[in-house]
């Protein structure tokens, strides 16, 4: 291990490495080679980048709402400079196609220019004569020192679904990322710190559970916004709230899209198929289900399997790869195990992705596109989120019947159907119990001037990231009725 490939935190304006820290390695999938060492910060960590955030944000939350965005502008200029270089960062420890991962930068920006508009986000409201001669206005302020835990899919994205609005509501803001991909986040921090930001006001700890849990345990920390696995959400929300806490949690998902007979299938299985197993099947919105209809079943399931062996896997970095690995190897065998339990009840293997090698890279985690047909919907693999290039086929005999497979599950995240019918289209949306719904669409995924609006099992809390609720979960209302005799 060189000095050089050791991370280091950002506490106070300065780089550091938390003393007497455990460092894990942070591999490259496609490789299983370690691209650098992460340290796992303990409670003194953390204890110290509260403590100079809690100093820094008396003067922070004092700067008007518009010089304190003058700092975001900058940033997403050096984040547009810099948009292809972190893509590469991405692609290298989270595995994703560099595609993918430039459009997860852009998906990124756009929370940034959102939180530009701070000062008319955070306008109050106000009434004059409540009584005679007697106003009341209601005005919105800062929490204090908020932190936000991500996961390791989306490596720059999620960070900034947080990080810009909880800044410009005039917080100060303590990031703790996924140890599977932290070098995305010092990149970031990098760029942040050349917009001359004050020191204090964005810190970087890196870490795993031991981090998360002072986090969650320290009383200087007045919010945490989480997203993550549903276990883990329910962790971190039952004990940051027990602690007094302000939280929002983002869980895992199990998305479920639902073909009609009537839908445009060459473009339906082309969409589908991005969803499934665009980002390997690692994105919270990705398709886990397709529940179809009537006679959409045998077509689909012809057209998908297709899609499915003719996707190119491999290096997300080599041109014309459209699927890259999954994190880990422990992933692949848990996803490996669980293509295994869906023929319990029925299912059958279509297309199986278990034990394919990409030339050049084969060590790495691949694990290639899979369908499985007729899957019970009780199975383990019809219930389970299995976060990897899975599509399970399961057969609904009418919408009636497909819209109660949905609602009797355990998530909550996102929900599309395909169709060309406008009453089917919308007996969906006004039914369906799940936070994000796509009609023709495959990832639903809302820009970042619209909440990311997970439900039941996948969000924990009610204000959720990006946008509007960004700006309300990040600042607490203060109601003033005033007098002037
Ligand atoms: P994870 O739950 O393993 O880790 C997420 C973060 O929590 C990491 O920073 C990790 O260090 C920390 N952590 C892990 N276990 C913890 C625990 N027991 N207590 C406290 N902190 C803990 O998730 P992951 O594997 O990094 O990411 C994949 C998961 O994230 C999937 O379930 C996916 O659906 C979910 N996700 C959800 C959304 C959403 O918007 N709902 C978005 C992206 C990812």
């Amino acid at each position: 291990m060189t000095s050089t490939a050791r991370l280091k935190n950002f506490i106070g304006g300065v780089w550091c490495e938390p003393a007497g820290a455990e460092y894990l390695p942070v591999v490259n999938p496609a490789t299983a080679s370690p691209l650098a060492y992460v340290p796992q910060s303990d409670a003194a960590a953390v204890g110290s980048a509260v403590e100079v955030a809690s100093r820094v944000y008396r003067n922070w939350r004092r700067i008007p709402p518009n010089d304190r965005a003058q700092f975001l502008y900058r940033f997403k200029t050096l984040l547009e400079a810099h948009q292809t270089e972190l893509a590469r960062t991405i692609t290298d420890e989270c595995g994703k196609t560099l595609a993918e991962a430039s459009a997860e930068v852009r998906r990124g920006i756009e929370n940034v220019e959102v939180a530009c508009g701070i000062p008319t986000y955070l306008q109050g409201w106000n009434n004059e004569d409540i009584s005679p001669g007697v106003d009341e206005h209601l005005f919105r302020q800062p929490l204090g020192v908020v932190a936000a835990i991500t996961p390791f899919n989306f490596p720059a994205m999620i960070p900034l679904w947080f990080l810009p609005y909880a800044i410009a509501c005039g917080n100060c803001f303590i990031l703790k990322p996924s140890e599977k991909v932290p070098r995305t986040s010092v990149r970031l921090f990098e760029l942040l710190e050349q917009t001359g930001l004050p020191a204090g006001v964005a810190q970087l700890v890196h870490g795993g559970r031991p981090a998360v849990d002072s986090l969650i345990e320290h009383p200087g920390i007045s919010a945490i916004s989480f997203v993550g696995s549903t276990s883990a959400a329910r962790q971190v929300y039952g004990r940051a709230a027990a602690n007094g806490k302000r939280v929002q949690c983002q869980g895992g998902a199990k998305n479920p899209v639902v073909i009609l007979p009537d839908a445009d299938m060459e473009l339906t299985t082309q969409i589908v198929a991005d969803s499934a197993f665009g980002c390997a099947g690692q994105r919270c919105l990705a398709a886990s289900t397709a529940i179809a209809v009537g006679t959409a079943g045998d077509r689909f399931c012809a057209a998908i399997s297709e899609a499915a062996s003719s996707r190119r896997v491999g290096y997300g970095a080599d041109p014309g790869v459209q699927m890259g690995p999954v994190i880990s190897s422990e992933s692949r065998e848990r996803v490996e195990r669980l293509i295994g339990s869906g023929c319990v009840g029925g299912g059958r293997i279509l297309v199986d992705g278990r034990g394919k090698t990409v030339d050049g890279f084969e060590d790495g985690f691949f694990l290639f596109p899979t369908i499985l047909d007729e899957v019970s919907p009780t199975s383990e693999l019809a219930r389970t989120e299995v976060f990897g290039p899975v599509l399970s086929l399961i057969r609904a005999t009418d919408l009636d019947e497909a819209i109660a497979m949905i609602n009797c599950a355990e998530y909550g995240n996102m929900a599309s159907i395909f169709t060309t019918s406008g009453g089917a289209a919308r007996k969906f949306r006004y039914e369906v119990e799940a936070g994000n719904i796509g009609i023709n669409i495959g990832v639903a995924a809302p820009m970042a001037y619209f909440p990311f609006s997970g439900a039941k099992a996948s969000f924990l809390g009610d204000l959720h990231a990006q946008g509007r609720h960004g700006v309300e979960f990040y600042t607490q209302t203060k109601v003033v009725v005033e007098r002037w005799p």
